[in-house]
């Protein structure tokens, strides 16, 4: 497999994607990026509104893997990244409560200022990839959510390992005049919720809390199931999302408001594996992103995408 060393394509430019095609350059391998995407982030999506950045995809990110931390000491040694909470508030039927966790981090710029950071100098190409017949290499990675990657297989035996349903969820963003929902929380200071019993509202950020200027903005994620509901017309599911919003968090209509439709937000159920890799058709394919491991968020993304690219330039070294 001579040529393989020549070059590694990584459809994908989220972190995970990222993650991986670091690993091959720090190794000497020639990688090329793509992603369909103006730029690169994914699911840490970050889109100016307001005059300012406003976080549509991730909420927060948490950190306990040791290579992870040392990533987001450096972010954070930049200012890049910070310390947001471990506190957010518990809505639902009956009084309001607070639940303490791990902290939670943000980023100033916006979570996609993370992965821009480290894809700076990887020079990623934008491209919709629409199958591996398209990609001239003998080593593919693909760093996307199951359904998107299987449908770039082309009958590649890669497509047998990506068998995990998604979920969509709805984002709404909306801008108030001023911030007056701090008192709904029972510690007086609000930065987040979870949202239990409600057919349309799953969880709120305060997007001025968690970036550090305080701007009365808030995000809203919709259930999966209102999200299904709304996949051809997301904006279809802004007004009930906004009406629970408002009921739980005792607010004003605004006519201020972004929708954000995530087809494939998180997987469900459960895999362990932290990536694969499948020979087939000529081909050694490799599939990561926040799917592998055991739970769907920005630091799996990050394991699943560093730990592809070390074992592919393990065996292409
Ligand atoms: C609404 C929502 C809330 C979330 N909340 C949290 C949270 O609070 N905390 C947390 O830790 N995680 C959270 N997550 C999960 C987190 O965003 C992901 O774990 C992480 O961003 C996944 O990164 P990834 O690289 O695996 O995939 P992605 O970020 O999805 O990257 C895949 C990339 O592939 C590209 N792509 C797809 N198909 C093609 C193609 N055919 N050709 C070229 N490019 C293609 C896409 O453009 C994209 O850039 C949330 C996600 C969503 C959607």
């Amino acid at each position: 497999m001579s040529d393989e060393t020549d070059h590694v394509v990584v459809v994908g430019a989220g972190l995970a994607g990222v993650a991986c095609a670091r690993e091959l350059r720090a190794a000497g391998i020639g990688v090329r990026l793509l992603d369909r995407g103006h730029v690169p982030g994914g699911r840490m999506a970050s889109r100016r509104l307001w005059e300012r950045r406003v976080d549509l995809g991730a909420s927060y990110f948490t950190v306990s893997d040791d290579g992870f931390a040392a990533v987001v000491r450096d972010w954070a040694a930049r200012g890049l990244a910070r310390e947001w909470t471990d506190t957010f508030t518990v809505l639902g039927d009956g009084p309001a409560g607070s639940k303490t966790g791990p902290v939670r981090w943000g980023a100033p710029g916006g979570l996609r200022s993370l992965v821009e950071d480290l894809a700076a100098g990887l020079d990623v190409e934008r491209q919709e990839v629409g199958g591996l017949d398209e990609v001239d290499a003998d080593v593919v990675v693909l760093a996307m959510p199951d359904p998107q990657a299987r449908r770039l297989c082309d009958g590649h035996p890669a497509a047998e390992v990506l068998d995990r349903d998604w979920e969509p969820v709805i984002a709404v963003a909306a801008l108030w005049s001023e911030r007056t929902w701090d008192d709904v929380s029972p510690t007086g200071r609000f930065d987040g919720a979870f949202v239990n019993d409600d057919r349309h509202l799953s969880w709120v950020a305060d997007d001025g809390r968690r970036r550090g200027d305080d701007r009365p903005v808030l995000v809203a994620h919709s259930t999966p199931e209102l999200a299904a509901q709304h996949l051809a017309d997301p904006a279809g599911a802004a007004p009930a999302v906004l009406d629970s919003l408002r009921r739980v968090l005792h607010l004003p209509e605004t006519d201020e408001v972004h929708v954000h439709r995530w087809t494939f937000a998180r997987p469900v159920g459960e895999r362990e594996e932290p990536y694969a890799l499948v020979d087939g058709r000529g081909r050694l394919v490799g599939v990561c992103g926040d799917g592998w491991g055991p739970s769907p968020k920005v630091e799996t993304a990050w394991l699943s995408g560093a730990r592809l690219g070390r074992a592919l330039a393990q065996r292409l070294g």
